[in-house]
């Protein structure tokens, strides 16, 4: 058996700054929706193993049923939109994860979601960083973020960041580790491996000035 369900150690919870998502790829596009807000949204909710390894596509006959997820639609499209081009509503990205790593936990569609939304309202990153005076449109060290989380939170997050085109670092995802019923956040048991922030990095604002294809 190559990954059962609910065989993983923790989650990796992952919210993206939207601003630097777009940045990334030179370009995104806002749902069908609306413009998101100027506020992290997730990406995903990821079982891993303390290996650092993880399970992923653990059933291929499951795919997302809307009907079943229909209560949540409105709060994951304000707090978990997409941001891919062409412009969508969100159900592909949603589906996406959904059959990715949804799939290689023991929840259900709808817990599985409801979790990661839930999760996310405890952890008001914007506001914790702001409490600590880090805000869009300035620079700032990757110690100071760390440990804004950190006081925020009580726990610690991993800081993943993009190179933006005139060559800045961003802030452009935070994870943080879940316990495997996915209710409440602990200390990492391992942390991804990725490539440097460097010492400066850019909390970019997401203003008039963001770039989306379709605008
Ligand atoms: P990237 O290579 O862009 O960092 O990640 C691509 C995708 O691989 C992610 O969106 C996610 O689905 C998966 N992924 C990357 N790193 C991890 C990880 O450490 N744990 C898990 N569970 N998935 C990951
Ligand atoms: P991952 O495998 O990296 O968890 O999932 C990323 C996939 O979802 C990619 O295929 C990406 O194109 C799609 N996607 C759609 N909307 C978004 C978004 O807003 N952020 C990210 N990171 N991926 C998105
Ligand atoms: P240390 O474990 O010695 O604190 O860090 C080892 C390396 O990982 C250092 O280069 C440090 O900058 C980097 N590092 C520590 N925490 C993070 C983080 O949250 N994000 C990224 N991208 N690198 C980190």
């Amino acid at each position: 058996i190559l990954c059962s369900s609910q065989d993983f150690d923790f989650f990796y919870f992952v919210q993206q700054w939207p601003a630097s998502y777009c940045d990334t790829r030179r370009s995104c596009c806002y749902p069908t929706t609306g413009k998101p807000d100027e506020d992290f949204s997730i990406h995903g909710l990821w079982p891993n193993y303390n290996s650092g390894k993880y399970p992923q596509n653990c059933d291929r006959e499951s795919s997302l049923d809307e009907s079943k997820i229909s209560d949540l639609v409105s709060r994951m499209q304000k707090d978990w939109p997409t941001l891919a081009c062409p412009s969508g509503d969100g159900m592909k990205f949603w589906g996406h994860e959904w059959e990715k790593h949804g799939t290689c936990t023991s929840l259900d569609q709808h817990s599985y979601f409801q979790a990661a939304l839930e999760l996310k309202s405890k952890a008001n990153l914007l506001q914790l960083l702001g409490d600590a005076g880090i805000r869009p449109g300035n620079f700032y060290s990757l110690e100071s973020i760390k440990q804004a989380i950190e006081e925020g939170l009580g726990y610690g997050a991993y800081i993943e960041c993009n190179v933006d085109p005139e060559g800045n670092h961003q802030l452009y995802q935070v994870y943080l580790c879940v316990d495997t019923s996915a209710s409440s956040f602990i200390q990492c048991p391992v942390l991804p491996h990725g490539r440097g922030c460097g010492n400066n990095i850019e909390f970019p604002s997401f203003s008039s000035d963001s770039q989306s294809r379709d605008e």
